[in-house]
């Protein structure tokens, strides 16, 4: 399980997410940052920071949201 952040990042990319996560798994990407889901713990912690509230539990992801756990695997060479 793996929070996941999504499309509001894209523009915005606050970057709180990263000072607060205390595994160090969020990165910044070309065009937004990513959690690597197999690093994240589900501490929930960047989810309160996020401005935009990209950010989302994995399974409670929508159908829209749903390429960007995928986007994130990529990012991190899981897949
Ligand atoms: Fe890091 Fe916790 Fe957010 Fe996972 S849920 S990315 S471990 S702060």
């Amino acid at each position: 399980m793996a929070f996941v952040i999504t499309s509001p990042c894209k523009g915005e990319q606050a970057g709180e997410c990263v000072d607060v996560c205390p595994v160090d798994c969020i990165e910044k990407g070309e065009d937004q940052f990513y959690i690597d889901p197999e690093v994240c713990i589900d501490c929930g912690a960047c989810v309160s920071v996020c401005p935009v509230d990209a950010i989302v539990e994995e399974y409670e992801m929508t159908p829209e949201q749903e390429p960007y756990l995928e986007k994130a695997e990529k990012f991190f060479g899981h897949m």
